[in-house]
């Protein structure tokens, strides 16, 4: 199988040359210009679009049995939307519970990706409690090849942790030099404003921002900075979505905590006001950290050109609006999520022009950061030689508009309804085989691989 992208403008973190990709048994093996190559190479002309490595979402959920339901997608129907859409690998959170074995969900979670996956993934490992199997537990599923973990400071009682269950795997990710990713909310101070709340009957959806205010994001990350300081391990604050919550990260990467930051699609694109609809159409925007009031879309974005926020996910999480209704009678039971996985790259792509962020910054925060910070890097996150032929031949030309009726995600509604993108990818490829063409699905189901990572956060 070899494959020759021809001529396009190839974009990768401090370089912009316009050449050929050569790609063979999956890898690169020749980049230049005018490339004589054998007869029987499938041979795509990309004059006049750009080149980019595979797109990586780093925070995803898929398979989630979540506040009395299951997201709706599936590893096929998730892989095949994040291919459509430039996402060649994604990061899901393996996230059993307080209750589950660590160990047997990861193998559940793995279990259900495999064999199912049209893109390549890994996964982020849930530490929701620290008791006497947890060590060794987690020292094998590092073994496996998965080296980061996940805590939440928030959902007490079902996926959070407590300050000395965060200090134990802090202590451990030191020594094993995994970094560990955090929800940072305030668990106790969510549940205290959540009952206050539905006590004095707000239980309308426009109430959830109020039960979980950014001063409860602001005091989550500040403690995870320092809990990171004082164990020496490295962090990453998942999902930052405010002002408050950035500056606490930013005094602490200034003192020198290992810390990096991410933003989700959700925070940069989509406000408060959103939630504040009536109704289901306001609790299709429930998500936490909740959507916040809008002056936080442009905080956010500066500091993403900046460099000050490291990479851009998604937080997919689909819940059809049967599902989100659960939560009529109160704010507290609406399902948490907003699916993106799809239209992440578009729409950063798109918003990133208008804002006049340079391409260099794009890559870096929708693929290359992510691949340096989890231990993919430079198999994926790049376009080098002996790298995984991941590329994204991208169509700047193409105008279309988001929408519930062409997505490929398994719901019924799209939190981003109706945005323009001026973009979108032409061909998409997984180690050197096409899987989509112009919004279309055309490769082989099931073809994505576990990608076992070691850890380098030492
Ligand atoms: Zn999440």
């Amino acid at each position: 199988m070899a494959l020759l992208i021809r001529n396009g403008e190839i974009v990768t973190v401090g370089s912009r040359v316009q050449a050929d990709v050569y790609a063979e048994n999956e890898t690169v093996t020749t980049i230049g210009k005018n490339l004589v190559v054998p007869p029987g190479t499938e041979i795509v002309d990309a004059t006049g679009q750009l080149v980019f490595p595979g797109f990586i979402d780093p925070h995803v959920h898929i398979y989630l049995p979540f506040m009395a339901t299951y997201a709706k997608d599936t590893h096929e129907t998730a892989s095949i939307a994040a291919l459509i859409g430039g996402t060649t690998t994604y990061i899901e959170m393996c996230c059993p519970n307080r209750n589950d074995d660590a160990l047997a969900g990861y193998q559940l979670w793995k279990s259900k990706a495999s064999g199912n996956s049209a893109c390549d993934y890994a996964f982020h490992m849930s530490v929701t409690k620290f008791v006497r199997e947890t060590e060794s537990q987690l020292r094998e599923i590092v073994a496996d090849g998965t080296s980061s973990f996940k805590i939440f400071l928030a959902y007490k009682n079902f996926f959070g942790v407590d300050d000395g269950e965060m200090y134990q795997t802090l202590a451990l990710a030191r020594r094993l030099g995994v970094i560990v990713t955090a929800h940072c909310e305030n668990a106790e101070l969510v549940a205290r404003l959540q009952e206050q709340l539905v006590a004095e009957g707000k239980t309308g959806p426009e109430w959830h921002e109020p039960s979980r205010p950014e001063s409860v994001e602001a005091e989550g990350t500040g403690r995870f900075a320092a809990f990171l300081e004082n164990t020496g391990a490295a962090g990453y604050v998942v999902h930052l979505s405010c002002q408050k919550a950035l500056n606490a990260a930013l005094a602490a990467k200034q003192r020198g905590v290992r810390l990096s930051v991410e933003v989700v699609l959700p925070h940069l694109l989509l406000d408060k006001s959103f939630a504040e609809r009536p109704g289901v159409e306001g609790m299709k925007y429930v998500m936490s950290p909740p959507l916040r009031a809008k002056h936080n879309n442009e905080t956010l974005w500066s500091a993403l050109a900046l460099g000050f926020v490291d990479t851009v996910g998604t937080d997919h999480c689909p819940f059809d609006i049967d599902q989100k209704l659960l939560g009529k009678e109160s704010f507290v039971s609406i399902p948490n999520g907003i699916p993106g996985i799809e239209d992440r790259v578009n729409l950063l792509y798109t918003m990133g022009k208008q804002k006049r962020i340079d391409l260099d910054r794009f890559v870096d925060f929708a693929s290359t950061r992510a691949a340096k910070l989890f231990g993919l890097f430079p198999r994926k996150g790049t376009i080098a030689i002996g790298s995984d032929a991941d590329l994204v031949v991208f169509d700047t030309s193409y105008r279309g508009t988001v929408s519930v009726k062409t997505q490929h995600v398994n719901n019924d509604y799209n939190g981003f309804e109706g945005m323009t993108i001026e973009g979108r990818p032409s061909l998409v490829t997984v180690r050197g085989k096409v899987q989509a063409r112009d919004g279309k699905f055309v490769g082989e189901r099931g073809r994505g691989c576990f990608l076992k990572r070691e850890p380098t956060h030492f």
